[in-house]
């Protein structure tokens, strides 16, 4: 006989859009189950460069005290051309939200921590081993079937895994069972492949690179890291290095066309490709593995009561280092809507936002990956030759240079259709420009000391009045109220204004103080339940 099992949500998929979504459900006080098909967290090293607003996340969900001592914290990439001259370093420029723009990490470590967040969690339901196998649905709710294959568990840390190989997958002796799930609404982050993806029968438009790479992560290197990834577009064969903490360093290189997948990830081949750059005798090879990148998106984020998230969402080549990063986005911009909508607070239009916000977003970060794809990894002479020189020109023209050097073409998220209100006219640029933005976190004073402003903000809806000599009041849902200095005057632009903050940290509207209630009437079509907030007029 079938299991049954009743969830406010159900996550499809313990990969780290995942495992972030299922936390942050579960953090608005919701009932979650999340199905995964394999034994544990992910185990296998793929991203590598996280964003401010990731780590911002992490912070939220509590794991980043644990990951940041395994993290090389702010660093850069640096370019070389031909002859290994060095075109350009880049780094983030204005870090906005309370953390560097750019930072190395390591996937299994980040899955592991937030798989460990969740095992934490009351509210979550955790079953591993059990692969999603149907899904219908009404207006009411979905249904999902899975099988879980052998006893039921509640999985393990792929991190344990990860670094030291070991195989943690548990006896499969017992039989197969059959799993019904239902649920308010589901989000599918199942991947690449998504089954969810495939089921609802959404497409995915794009296509895939034609080049393939070759991923080796090395252990035990000695000496401390460079602050830098190093992408080297020799015009001979394309590689990318990325320093790590603890020992541990990342290879990339292009293959050609013709060369033999197993041949080159044998240890002679990965000893041959590494010894220009390192003595692969003192180290240990933790995997090499070639892998195909994907340029794709989907053409839907939602069907009915389902969502799709991270890469069953989208497909990026990593030269943009955004996959994981916008998954993460993602599973913040739909968890708090789900949340808003089964407690009656939020409607069906609020819903429909997230793919709104969302998905640009997710096509602008496809179309620079493959841009960026195309600089390093051409190896035509008379357009690498090009390409060098261009790049070095543009040390002449400072605004173009700093357009590369501070990464300002990595555009970050400007929502101006969505769950935002466009500003009034009287509202200076300045203000105006919050809204829709993520919220900057700068640290504020307090009695006794200063804290990042996150510390001050609700999990729901928050709302910051900006006074003059930067005094903030910080108001939350059941009367929260604490006032804070902007000791560095970020919110200046914003004196005399309100702030009304999205439970995932983004502006949704600004006006004059007492103008407070009409852009909370403004938002009422899509958050009825604003209006509830004690400190709403
Ligand atoms: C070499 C490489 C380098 C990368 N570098 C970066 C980088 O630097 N920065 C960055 O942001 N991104 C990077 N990425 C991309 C990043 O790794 C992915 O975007 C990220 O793993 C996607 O996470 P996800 O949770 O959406 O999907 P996944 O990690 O694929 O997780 C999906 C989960 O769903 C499970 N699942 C699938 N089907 C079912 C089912 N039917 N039932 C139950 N469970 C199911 C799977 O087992 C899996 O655990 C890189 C990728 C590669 C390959």
């Amino acid at each position: 006989m079938a299991e049954r099992i009743d969830a406010d949500v159900l996550v499809i998929g313990a990969g780290p859009t995942g495992l972030t979504a299922a936390n942050l459900v579960a953090d608005q006080g919701l009932r979650v189950a999340l199905i995964e098909k394999h034994w544990g967290s992910g185990d296998e090293p793929r991203a590598i460069s996280a964003t401010d607003e990731t780590l911002r996340v992490m912070n939220q969900i509590g794991i980043m005290s644990r990951l940041a001592p395994e993290m090389l914290m702010d660093t850069g990439a640096r370019y070389y051309g031909r002859g290994g001259r060095i075109l350009a370093d880049v780094r983030p420029g204005n870090p906005r939200v309370g953390q560097p723009g750019k930072s190395q990490f390591d996937q299994p470590v980040m899955e592991g921590l937030l798989f460990e967040a969740a095992s934490e969690r009351p509210g979550i339901d955790l079953h591993f081993n059990t692969e999603a196998t149907s899904i219908t649905q009404n207006a009411d709710g979905v249904t999902v079937t899975a099988v879980r294959r052998g006893a039921r568990s509640r999985g393990v840390s792929g991190v344990l895994a990860g670094d030291v190989g070991n195989d943690h997958t548990p006896a499969l002796d017992a039989a197969d069972t059959e799993l019904v799930v239902n649920a308010a609404w589901v989000i599918g982050c199942d991947g690449g492949r998504s089954f969810t993806r495939r089921e609802l029968g959404i497409g995915l438009s794009g296509s895939t690179q034609v080049e393939k790479w070759i991923v080796i992560d090395l252990l035990d290197v000695p000496g401390e890291p460079e602050p830098f990834a190093s992408f080297h577009c020799n015009g001979t064969r394309p590689t990318v290095v990325v320093p790590g903490v603890r020992g541990r360093r990342r290879y990339e290189f292009m293959l050609f066309e013709g060369e033999d997948e197993q041949e080159m990830v044998s240890p002679p081949s990965i000893a041959k490709l590494v010894a220009p750059y390192q003595d692969i005798t003192t180290v240990t090879v933790r995997r090499a593995a070639v892998y195909t990148a994907h340029q794709r998106v989907a053409e839907r984020y939602r069907v009915g009561r389902v969502l799709l998230a991270g890469d069953a969402a989208h497909m990026m080549p990593p030269f943009a280092g955004q996959g994981l990063n916008a998954g993460i986005r993602d599973a913040a911009g739909a968890a708090w809507r789900v949340a808003a909508h089964i407690r009656g607070e939020g409607t069906d239009a609020l819903i429909d936002d997230y793919a709104l916000e969302r998905r640009p977003h997710a096509v602008e970060m496809v179309k620079l990956s493959k841009r960026i794809g195309s600089v390093v990894m051409n190896t035509n002479p008379m357009i690498t030759r090009l390409r060098d020189a261009l790049v070095v020109a543009t040390r002449a023209v400072p605004p173009l240079n700093q357009w590369l050097t501070r990464m300002k073409f990595l555009k970050q998220p400007h929502y101006v259709d969505g769950t935002v209100v466009p500003p009034s006219g009287r509202i200076s640029a300045a203000a105006a420009s919050l809204v829709g933005r993520a919220l900057p976190q700068p640290k504020v004073g307090l009695e006794g000391g200063h804290v990042p402003l996150d510390e001050l903000l609700d999990v729901g809806w928050t709302a910051i009045e900006v006074h003059d000599g930067g005094t903030l009041v910080v108001e939350g849902g059941e009367g929260w109220r604490q006032e804070a200095m902007d000791c560095a005057g970020v919110f200046a632009a914003a004196c005399g204004l309100v702030l009304l903050v999205r439970p995932d940290r983004y502006v949704a509207a600004t006006a004059e103080i007492g103008l407070r209630a009409d852009v909370v009437a403004a938002l009422a079509g899509k958050v009825p339940g604003l209006r509830t907030m004690p400190s709403v007029p």
